[in-house]
């Protein structure tokens, strides 16, 4: 396994893995891909080996822009090519119906796929290089903390992953928001970085929102997901510091995740105070909880931050991490 700054050179090599069905991890705007050559079914099946991922949990297709849309899918709504010119290249999924080329490994055996443009640099410059589609879930062992720095995919992937180009921190921290229109309505699977006020503004409608029924089709809906292997529990902010004090009682280490409240520091308790706002929050969220979950401590609390619009991928990520069924 190798690293290499995202130059001309390491695309290159980048690419020449890839057709040669290898998988290459690459920074996107929301967190570093697994990547393997779409159209090749056993590179595809390298990616569920890495990571420790269950067949039928299909992966997103990157493509290099909306023009290849026809290639992958079919059938396409209006719609889909509406949200395209708005929000790609970005942080949104859209589910379609499949091309009939496309193999059913990377659709985890259902007739649709999930297609996105990437809005990152390294990301694009490899997509267009390569010229064909990359399957990249998040380049992390299943049910882990999504890796937002390259470091992260090495902690996570080691020798599983034949070459890493890096790119430095993600800017956007969480995972694309998936849009479903392969049916009758369009339907929000996962929460993201593009809210669902955005979306149902753009196309003037209604999403239909996602319940937990639906957990096999997209695993990033899982209850468990994105989890830290420490235990970790959610508090509200006003009783925060008293929850502090109380576990400070029963547990010898202690990790926290603060919002706004300033906590007395004793030589229990590890704290990292997170950004005020939601988009720094976001960035930073998950390298805090690896960097807390590093540290061997008996628990993690985590302060609630707000639980508006703009919090609502954030708030989902962290019942996520923080769930136990
Ligand atoms: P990850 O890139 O690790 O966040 O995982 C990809 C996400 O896309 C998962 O939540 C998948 O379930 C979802 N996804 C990919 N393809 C489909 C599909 N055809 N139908 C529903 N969800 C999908
Ligand atoms: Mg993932």
């Amino acid at each position: 396994m190798n690293t290499m700054p995202a130059n001309d050179t390491a695309i290159k090599h980048a690419v020449h893995l890839l057709r040669q069905g290898r998988l290459v991890a690459f920074p996107t705007e929301t967190v570093y891909g697994l990547g393997a050559d779409a159209s090749n079914s056993d590179a595809v099946k390298r990616i569920f080996q890495a990571k420790g991922r269950p067949a039928n949990h299909p992966l997103i297709v990157h493509i290099s822009s909306s023009d290849k849309l026809d290639d992958w899918a079919v059938d396409i709504p209006d719609m889909a090519r509406i949200l395209a010119t708005h929000f790609w290249p970005g942080p949104l999924a859209m589910i379609l119906s499949k091309q009939a080329n496309v193999p059913l490994e990377v659709t985890g055996g259902q007739q649709t796929v999930a297609l996105r443009v990437p809005n990152h640099p390294v990301a694009l410059s490899l997509l267009k290089a390569f010229d064909g589609g990359i399957a990249a879930p998040s380049a992390n062992r299943f049910c882990r903390i999504s890796p937002t720095q390259s470091a992260h995919v090495r902690e996570e992937l080691g020798d599983n992953v034949d070459f890493i180009l890096e790119g430095g921190s993600c800017q956007v921290g969480v995972e694309s928001t998936i849009i479903d229109l392969s049916g009758d309505k369009p339907k929000l699977l996962r929460l993201g970085h593009i809210t669902q006020v955005e979306i149902e503004t753009v196309l003037n409608t209604q999403l239909i929102v996602n319940s937990r029924q639906s957990d096999i089709r997209a695993p990033g809906m899982m209850a468990v997901h994105y989890a830290p292997t420490t235990s970790a529990q959610l508090y509200p902010s006003d009783s925060f510091s008293n929850i502090v004090e109380e576990f400070c009682r029963q547990y010898k280490k202690i990790g926290l995740l603060a919002y706004n409240q300033q906590l007395k520091d004793n030589s229990q308790i590890s704290i990292i105070y997170m950004p005020e706002q939601a988009e720094a929050y976001a960035q930073n969220l998950y390298a805090s909880l690896r960097e807390l979950d590093n540290l061997k401590l008996d628990i993690i609390l985590i302060e609630q931050p707000p639980k508006s619009e703009l919090w609502r991928a954030i708030n989902d990520r962290l019942l996520k991490a923080t769930s136990t069924v």
